[in-house]
């Protein structure tokens, strides 16, 4: 990256579409240097997340089929496809068995497993994974059908055992770590087994605002904040290590 290019600090997950004000959060996100991962909840949201994107320096859109809509919206999978060839980056997708979407699990299972095989088929894709209640068959799913070489896997929010973390980190997978994985001790102790190499940071905006200022997107910055306490460091020697993460994940060899 340039110095022009250098983002101040690096959002890899959150729904800028949701925003009250669409435009106005994707300017917000350059004017501040935020390096967003702007993922969308189907494919009909991501012509327009692109439009907005295309000539930021720091925003990308990513091509989303969220699994918490795969009950009515496993049609859309064509028009996903169709649209894959367009951009590297895939989010929202994944896996969600809690107690709400349990009953669509075998058709977001079929979709999902689409969906790596599609990625793994174009190559080079860096996808934003959903796996809520469902680590271990997301691994698995992604073990069968996107090896390491054709794609690369940021783990947003991950929730899943210590031993289902190794799995991941051993499978070359990266994690986006939000502030509400640091509000427990066993959530800390989970996430200082992460190598930091691996570490990035999101807000899952504005899922995850604090209700009485919506308008306005999260700071990624308390996620940074815990991240120094968690390791020692200072802040802007954590901020330094994310971007160079994310120089690693999107990188061309
Ligand atoms: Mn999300």
């Amino acid at each position: 990256m340039t110095d022009a290019s250098r983002p101040r600090s690096v959002d890899f997950h959150c729904h800028l579409d949701l925003y009250p004000d669409h435009e106005r959060a994707v300017a917000q996100r350059e004017r501040e240097c935020i390096f967003t991962l702007a993922v969308t909840t189907t494919p009909r949201a991501w012509p327009r997340n692109h439009e907005l994107a295309k000539d930021t320096r720091h925003v990308r859109a990513a091509l989303g089929l969220h699994p918490q809509l795969i009950a009515d919206h496993a049609h859309e999978l064509s028009l996903w496809k169709e649209l894959l060839p367009r951009t590297r980056y895939v989010g929202e997708v994944g896996l969600d068995a809690g107690p709400r979407f349990y009953k669509s699990l075998d058709k977001q299972k079929s979709v999902f497993e689409e969906i790596l095989k599609a990625c793994a088929t174009e190559r080079d894709k860096i996808l934003s994974i959903h796996s809520v209640r469902a680590t271990k068959a997301v691994l698995d799913m992604i073990e069968s059908n996107l090896p390491p070489k054709r794609g690369r896997v940021v783990l947003h929010w991950f929730t899943g055992t210590p031993s289902e973390a190794r799995r991941a980190i051993d499978m070359g997978c990266y994690f986006s770590i939000n502030a509400s994985m640091l509000t427990s001790e066993k959530r800390v102790q989970l996430v200082r087994s992460l190598p930091a190499d691996r570490v990035l940071t999101e807000t899952d905006g504005p899922f995850t605002e604090q209700v009485d200022r919506p308008e306005r997107p999260s700071n990624v910055d308390v996620v940074v904040a815990g991240l120094a306490k968690i390791y020692g460091k200072s802040s802007s020697e954590v901020m330094h290590g994310i971007e160079n993460n994310l120089k690693a994940l999107l990188s061309d060899d």
